[in-house]
């Protein structure tokens, strides 16, 4: 949906930050779109490496219709190549393998009306661009569930755009908080992912950002300082904020799991540069969302579940500040 046609039969993709300029026969960086006979082609519209139901905690968004799950769709492909991915069976995997299944538009939103939603997810969403655009188009035509992406921001603007009207909420990995560690280790640029996360809130996306803490890599106290700074500054001081343990994962085996201490330590820098909802994740810790006006319990957390919350029209019960979570009637109490 977003290329141009070059000389020579090449072809120029716009969809993600890179702008692959792609020879005929050839493919883009991430290796799921290819240019035949100088038409710009997806390889994995309609394939999945994955479609199952998850909580939407899972993602992880914490703030958007808790105890709800979503129908979870994954192909192959990345538009990133990082070092310490922990899905690179998908990100690197072929759009030719024989383990993706073929489903229709009709097929998915079928399966997602089961559940209370949609999540691309699994592998970065942006390369399956066309397809999920069709299918949320789709599925919001039949009623009110909301879809989702798990993504690396690296989306240009215009797509995500064309997606605004379809598209409901986005769980942002930031993945460290210089551009050295982008160019070196993932294999990208920091300010579009910065710009995409701006550009989401701005025009009225839900908005999560997660960042995996890499020990000896993106976990100096400085860099985690500037990075909630700019996550204040920018997304705001109630943007749900999610610091993942890393374990040794795809070309990062010889670095060691995150120390608890060390997830507890971003918590604090994150707290004290006045973010008000800050989580970690892949780790057994306090994960319950507590009013920053009175310090209330709001929400129960265990792993990927949440109890039915203290609200009342969207305020704490106790002290009447708004909590900023989407939450709806639909909720399952677990
Ligand atoms: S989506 Fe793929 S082909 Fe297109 S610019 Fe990004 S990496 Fe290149």
């Amino acid at each position: 949906m977003f290329w141009k046609g070059l000389e020579e039969d090449r072809v120029r993709c716009e969809l993600c930050a890179h702008h692959c300029t792609i020879q005929e026969g050839a493919r883009g960086i991430c290796n799921v779109r290819e240019n035949r006979k100088g038409v710009l082609c997806s390889l994995v519209y309609g394939k999945a490496a994955s479609l199952v139901p998850d909580p939407i905690e899972k993602k992880p968004l914490y703030h958007f219709h808790p105890g709800t799950y979503a129908l979870s769709f994954g192909t192959m492909g990345c538009n990133f190549r990082c070092s310490f991915c922990q899905n690179a069976s998908l990100s690197c995997g072929s759009p030719t393998s024989a383990y993706l299944k073929e489903y229709t538009v009709k097929d998915i939103v079928r399966e997602a009306l089961k559940y209370d939603g949609i999540a691309w997810t699994y592998n970065e969403p942006t390369v399956s661009y066309e397809f999920s655009y069709h299918v949320f188009r789709e599925y919001k035509k039949k009623g009110n569930g909301y879809t989702t992406y798990v993504t690396n921001g690296y989306m240009e603007s215009e797509p995500l755009i064309k997606l605004v009207p379809y598209l409901d909420a986005m769980n942002i990995d930031i993945k460290a908080f210089t551009d050295k560690f982008y160019r070196e280790v993932v294999g990208g640029k920091l300010q579009p992912v910065l710009d995409t996360a701006t550009r989401a809130v701005n025009l009225g996306i839900h908005v999560e950002v997660t960042y995996l803490i890499i020990p000896g890599h993106n976990d100096e106290p400085k860099e985690l300082s500037e990075f909630s700074n700019w996550v204040k500054e920018n997304l705001g001081e109630d943007t749900a904020v999610h610091f993942s343990r890393f374990h040794p994962d795809h070309r990062m085996r010889n670095v060691p799991h995150t120390p608890p201490e060390k997830m507890e330590e971003a918590r604090k820098i994150a707290t004290e540069h006045g973010l008000n909802y800050v989580y970690l994740g892949n780790l057994p810790a306090d994960n319950n969302t507590y009013c920053p006006g009175c310090g209330t319990t709001i929400f129960t957390r265990s792993y990927f579940s949440s109890e039915k919350p203290k609200l009342k029209d969207g305020k704490c019960e106790k002290c009447g500040r708004r909590i900023p979570v989407i939450y709806r009637n639909t909720h399952r109490i677990v």
